[in-house]
This record gives structure tokens, C-alpha cells and sequence, in this order.
């Protein structure tokens, strides 16, 4: 028998995403119609069942979209999303307390292990030439560099990576990317931190000029004021932030093969209180900005 509280999540979820496709009592695992992607395609739900919750965890998945998307991750925020203000309050009652216990402030992040800034690694050090050979092979120059605090190391879990770090309002570290400049598996390893709970380098935003969103930290050293969103989608955060605080212009330049991402993430913007300043480009199918060099001022798009 679920306890009451299990049963007063499970009435919740029903209301908000509609009659369940799979229940599992024992491992508190639920399924649904994902009201993200089920609908997109048409007025009628696929029936498939993708979104999967876990009440005893206090997460949900859509096995269809969550990458693309970003369908994942604590209930609260699928509640956010689709349920009333009410019934978000009734889950913050009882929600699980593991859910809890992760909104715990969070063990700070710290610079992987061995890191070193080009400017204070030694020109003679082998890899430290052969990650700089990379970054200049992008385009990407000492200025940049030195800007960016781009750094390297050799050691650690991200042993032969080049490390650009990210910092927050408060001059804290909250993320950074760790791309290898050799021919490894994972082109790029980051921390574990969420990437949709941060703003990659918000300490470097203008919030009262133009915002240039583009996918990667590579396109983003070419840009003026560029906010990478790390992927091809808008995060919740990252919309809320823009709506609240930018007073310029915002330009989408997301990469070539992501044209129908760009206009999602345009259409999502262009509303409210940023209806009209919104500018996006439709670059060539297999550039992106670092590609370009930043050059992309032939590729703004107008749309009617
Ligand atoms: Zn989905």
C-alpha cells in the first residue's frame, strides 16, 4: 500500500499530465504522456508513455526529449512548468526529502586538479604547445585567451583538457567546460553541477546592452556579450533571466545545423516585454560562429 503522501503526489501528477500509462507502487515509478514532446507533432498525444517520475526521488525524465529539451530533473520544476501555483505549494509540502537535501547549498565548485592558466604554464611544456596549437587552429587568439582565463591541465579526471572556467555574479566559480584538444572519445567533460542552473561567465554579462545566445564557449569567445547556452536549447533560468534584465537587443546565433532549435528558442523570446527584439541568423548548414570567426553579420534572418 503507498502511504498517504505517496498517494497525494500520485492525485498531483495525474491532475497536472493526465491519466498514467505504467505504475510501479513498489519503486514509486510513474508514467506519462510527456506534455512536452508527445503534443509536438500533433493534436492528438502519442500515447507513448515517455515521461517516467520517480516520487520517491522527487525527479521525472522524458526518455524521448530530455536532451533535447531538458524535460528532466527535480518534480518541483515540472510542477513549475505545467501545474498551478497551488499545486506546487501542495508538492512542497510533501515532496520527498531527498529532493530537499539536494537543494542543500552545494559543495563548492572548485577548478579541476592541476589546473594551470596558459599565461603561467611554460611555452616549452609539451602539451601546453599542443593544447595552444588547438586553440589557435579555432581562431582562438592570446588575447582571448588571456580574457577568458583559459587554462589546461594534465592530471586528473580531465587530464588533457583545455579548461575554460565560468563565474557568477560573485565572482565564484560555477561551471567551466573541459574540452580535449586530443583525439579522445568525449570531446568535452564538465562537472556534475546542472547545466541549466547556471549562466555560463553571467559575470561578464552587460545586461543593459545586446545579448548574442549561442550554443558553445567556442562560439561565444567571438561574439560581444555572448551568453553560450552550452546546447541547442533555452533553459528555464536563462529565459527568466533575459526576460528580466535585458534591455538591449538579444541576437540568436545558434549553429547552422540547428536552424528549427533557433527558431524554437526565438519564439520563446519574442513575447512580452521582449516582443520585437528579438534578431536571429540562419547561418550556413555546417558553420558555426567560431567557424566564422564571428563574422555573421550577412547571416541575420527576418522573419514574417
Ligand atoms: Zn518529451
Amino acid at each position: 500500500m503507498m502511504n498517504q503522501e505517496n498517494e497525494v503526489i500520485v492525485e498531483l501528477l495525474i491532475d497536472v499530465l493526465g491519466h498514467e500509462k505504467q505504475h510501479y507502487e513498489s519503486k514509486g515509478q510513474i508514467s506519462f504522456d510527456c506534455p512536452v514532446c508527445a503534443l509536438e507533432k500533433g493534436v492528438e498525444v502519442d500515447g507513448k508513455g515517455n515521461l517516467e517520475v520517480n516520487y520517491f526521488r522527487g525527479v521525472y525524465k522524458c526518455w524521448a526529449c530530455a536532451e533535447t529539451h531538458g524535460t528532466q530533473g527535480p518534480v518541483g520544476k515540472l510542477l513549475d512548468q505545467f501545474g498551478t501555483k497551488q499545486q506546487k505549494k501542495t508538492y512542497e509540502l510533501i515532496r520527498p526529502p531527498e529532493e530537499k537535501e539536494r537543494q542543500k547549498p552545494k559543495i563548492k565548485l572548485r577548478l579541476p586538479e592541476g589546473f594551470m592558466k596558459f599565461e603561467d604554464s611554460n611555452i616549452r611544456f609539451i602539451p601546453h604547445r599542443e593544447a595552444i596549437n588547438y586553440l589557435y587552429s579555432r581562431g582562438i587568439t592570446d588575447e582571448i585567451i588571456k580574457k577568458y582565463d583559459i587554462g589546461y591541465t594534465v592530471t586528473g579526471d580531465y587530464a588533457y583538457r583545455i579548461i575554460v572556467p565560468s563565474y557568477d555574479n560573485n565572482g565564484e566559480l560555477n561551471y567551466f567546460i573541459g574540452r580535449a584538444w586530443t583525439n579522445k572519445k568525449m570531446k568535452y567533460k564538465n562537472p556534475a553541477t546542472p547545466k541549466d542552473e547556471i549562466i555560463f561567465n553571467e559575470s561578464r554579462v552587460d545586461w543593459t546592452k545586446d545579448v548574442y545566445l549561442c550554443e558553445g564557449v567556442f562560439d561565444a569567445f567571438f561574439l560581444p556579450n555572448p551568453i553560450p547556452m552550452l546546447g541547442k536549447m533555452l533553459s528555464d533560468n536563462l529565459f527568466n533571466t533575459l526576460y528580466e534584465k535585458v534591455e538591449g537587443y538579444i541576437h540568436i546565433c545558434l549553429d547552422g545545423d540547428a536552424w528549427e532549435n533557433a527558431l524554437r528558442v526565438y519564439h520563446n523570446l519574442n513575447g512580452g516585454r521582449l516582443y520585437n527584439k528579438i534578431k536571429i541568423l540562419k547561418l550556413p548548414k555546417d558553420k558555426d560562429v567560431c567557424d566564422l570567426r564571428g563574422n555573421i553579420e550577412e547571416y541575420y534572418y527576418e522573419i514574417k
